[in-house]
C-alpha cells in the first residue's frame, strides 16, 4: 500500500467515525480517466465505498480522486 493509499484510507476512516458525517462523496477532476469518472458520486456509509486511489486509474498525472464528507448539518 502506498503512502497516498494509506492517507486516503485514514481520511475515509476519520469521516466514517464522525457522527456529523452522513455519507461520503468521491470527487474526481473533470479531466480524470474513465476509471476515476466511474467511481465519482455520493455514497452512504452502508454502501461499498470505492477504494482510492482507483485501481485501474490511467490518469496522466496519477489518480486525483478523493473523499469528501457529506455533513448532516448542511442537509438537515
Ligand atoms: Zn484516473
Amino acid at each position: 500500500m502506498t503512502a497516498k493509499a494509506k492517507e486516503l484510507a485514514a481520511s475515509l476512516e476519520r469521516m466514517k467515525n464522525n457522527s456529523r458525517v452522513s455519507g461520503i462523496i468521491v470527487i474526481v477532476d473533470d479531466t480524470a480517466c474513465p476509471a476515476c469518472q466511474g467511481v465519482q458520486g455520493n455514497y452512504t456509509l452502508d454502501e461499498d465505498i470505492p477504494t482510492l486511489p482507483v485501481e485501474w486509474c490511467s490518469c496522466a498525472g496519477g489518480c486525483t480522486a478523493r473523499y469528501q464528507p457529506f455533513l448532516n448539518d448542511i442537509y438537515p
